[in-house]
């Protein structure tokens, strides 16, 4: 608990801290890569390659503030009623864009229907960010599982998503969660994905956690707990899957 609280209070910290930085600093790389077009007109075509470099650099600049903005508006959270079965098939396509033809994707999803009081939008988020870490962790293939099972007592239900990949150290999976921290090469990774999954399970009343090993693979586990009166779950568990997404 004390870890969770620790956590929380450095994400809120951290979120109001970027979104004022944030909002007023993508302006400026917006006049600063506006500026650059300008100046190309004027620049003899030996200079660029110099143009493009900086231009690459400030896209990227670009790229982190907007996700600092999204991690930072964490709190205006919209939830709605909705069904993880169908929110999960309803990604399909999403989810499949966003892994290369070498992984294989797997869906497991328990029959029957799984009320949640979610924002649909942090959903979505949230189990792309997870699947597009389980595909940078199979640079040579693999196959990764999108699940929603029953979750760890009977008011609550679970996201798993799970990959053949590298597995992490457990000093990685200690701080995997944390903002900013990634292993990734500079430009590739910011390190919110993580702590966007996990704001977003805290938020929505439920829990996010790892079980990882290296060389065997990762098992990220979102547990969200059932909308009071409106859920439905499965009288048994038939062992069935509903296959892939229609
Ligand atoms: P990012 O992906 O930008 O690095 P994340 O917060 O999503 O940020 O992840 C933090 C770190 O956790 C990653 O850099 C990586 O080291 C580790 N990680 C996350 N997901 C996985 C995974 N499925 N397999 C192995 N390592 C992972």
């Amino acid at each position: 608990l004390e870890e969770a609280l620790r956590q929380s209070q450095k994400m809120e910290a951290l979120g109001q801290l970027t979104g004022g930085v944030a909002h007023d600093f993508n302006n400026l790389l917006t006049a600063a890569l506006a500026n650059l077009h300008l100046l190309s007109r004027h620049l003899p075509t030996e200079a660029h390659r110099y143009l493009d470099g900086a231009r690459t650099a400030l896209e990227r600049a670009e790229k982190l503030t907007r996700q600092l903005l999204a991690f930072s508006r964490q709190d205006a959270v919209n939830p709605a009623l909705l069904d993880l079965g169908d929110s999960l098939r309803r990604m399909g396509d999403l989810i499949e864009h966003s892994v290369r033809g070498d992984v294989a994707l797997d869906w497991d999803l328990a029959p029957g229907t799984w009320t949640v009081a979610v924002d649909p939008i942090q959903l979505e988020m949230a189990v792309l960010n997870l699947v597009v870490n389980a595909r940078d962790a199979m640079p040579e293939g693999g196959r990764v599982r999108v699940a929603l099972t029953r979750g760890p007592s009977p008011r609550m239900v679970r996201i798993e998503v799970v990959d053949t990949g590298t597995g992490m150290a457990p000093d990685v999976a200690a701080r995997a969660f944390d903002p900013f921290f990634t292993t990734k090469a500079m430009g590739k990774g910011t390190g919110l994905g993580l702590s966007m999954v996990y704001g977003f399970a805290r938020q929505s009343g439920g829990n996010a956690t790892i079980e990882s090993r290296p060389g065997a693979g990762t098992r990220v586990m979102i547990d969200l707990p059932l909308a009071e009166g409106a859920a439905t779950a499965p009288a048994a568990d038939t062992g069935e899957s509903a296959g892939a997404p229609a």
